[in-house]
């Protein structure tokens, strides 16, 4: 009941004549060409969903959260899933021009879209490009056709390359997302990936450990996984054989490259969150609001809530979260003080975790939030 609950009377509003802070905004593609044996988000094959009541509501939120917040300005969007790259070009086009008409988006604007190799040839990146995206985010996962098998990728290594190829000579900034830790890795294959990664010339990368999620195929399977240490070891190779700096927990960037979405997002600034399976932190009127795309929830946090989600996201940053006086209120500086080989002050007021720290970081979280 989307639109009953949109138009209900209950949302606050910018106050008059006072300009909300801007959002980033999150788009979420909930379809892919079938789905992969570890996947657990919100994400369901069909490679030709009825696109138009899909655009139709995404521009449906669009305009609701215009009416909401006002014409506030937008530094970056991304389109996420799922996956993005089954939209029609025209379909993305419709979905821009409603931004383009509702909010202000920079003119230095950060668009991310996430691709699968299977469902892009270069005339359609050619496509995304001439319509403004400038990000290109790809679902390599591995190099290796057998690995992207048992994962149960639409893709092989030569699809990715070729995609990773095109997207380099048309987009200003290319990831590609890979995961490793699969039942028989080892530190061999990961640094044999970082190499390929360093010679290829790719300026960011997300490197992600495989986690089994019991409502998957592979959490029916009984896997037999590395061993925590295991895992520990073929973190730490990834960071040594890169070119590329790690400045998250998990991604990987040439300077200047960082993804600004994520980047905004993890420092806690407002994003909101469109289509089903979307979330968003939204900002109005220095009060900040928890909101699901499709609009299935719109609750209002209190400071202390907001302020340990900016430390669990911030800390996974290199730079880490800044310690203003709501953080304070939440952290146990004495723990912190007394851990500095998992804890860092910074001169900025910031604090973050040590590399040694980033291998423990959902413990030492625990630890840090009073
Ligand atoms: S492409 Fe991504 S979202 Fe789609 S099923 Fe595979 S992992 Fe899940």
């Amino acid at each position: 009941m989307l639109r009953a609950f949109f138009i209900a009377d209950f949302y606050p509003r910018c106050t008059i004549g006072v300009m909300n802070a801007s959002h980033n905004i999150y788009i979420h593609v909930p379809f892919c060409i079938s789905k992969c044996k570890y996947c657990a988000f919100f994400s369901r094959a069909c490679a030709s969903p009825d696109w138009d009541s899909y655009a139709e509501k995404i521009i449906h939120e669009i305009k609701h959260w215009r009416n909401i917040l006002g014409r506030v300005s937008v530094p970056t969007i991304f389109f996420g899933g799922g996956t993005p790259s089954l939209l029609p070009t025209k379909i993305f086009a419709k979905i821009m021009d409603a931004i383009h008409e509702n909010f202000e988006l920079l003119p230095n604007a950060e668009i991310t879209i996430e691709a699968n190799p299977k469902t892009l040839d270069s005339v359609r990146l050619r496509e995304f490009c001439d319509g403004g995206v400038n990000r290109i985010s790809i679902g390599v996962q591995s190099f290796d056709d057998e690995k992207l098998k048992f994962l149960g990728r639409a893709h092989n290594a030569d699809d990715a390359r070729r995609l990773i190829d095109a997207a380099m000579a048309t987009a200003k900034n290319v990831s590609a997302d890979f995961i490793y830790g699969l039942p028989s890795d080892n530190t061999h294959d990961v640094i044999k990936t970082c190499n390929e990664i360093n010679r290829i010339g790719l300026q960011h990368c997300s490197m992600y450990e495989l986690t089994i999620e019991p409502d998957t195929p592979f959490g029916k399977m009984n896997l037999e996984m590395p061993t925590n240490d295991e895992m520990a070891e073929m973190y730490n190779a990834i960071s040594k054989t890169l070119k590329l700096k790690r400045y998250e927990v998990s991604n990987y960037a040439a300077k200047g490259a960082e993804c600004r979405h994520n980047q905004n997002v993890w420092d806690g600034e407002p994003y909101i969150g469109i289509g089903d399976g979307a979330a968003g932190r939204i900002l109005i009127n220095n009060e900040w609001y928890e909101e699901l795309g499709g609009g299935k929830l719109f609750e209002k946090l209190s400071d202390s809530h907001r302020a340990i989600e900016r430390v669990i996201t911030g800390m996974r940053t290199r730079h880490g979260v800044m310690v203003d006086e709501t953080i304070k209120k939440i952290i146990d500086i004495e723990f912190a003080k007394s851990h500095p080989d998992m804890l860092e002050f910074k001169s900025d007021n910031r604090i973050c975790a040590t590399d040694a720290g980033i291998l423990g970081l959902d413990k030492i979280i625990e630890r840090l939030v009073k």
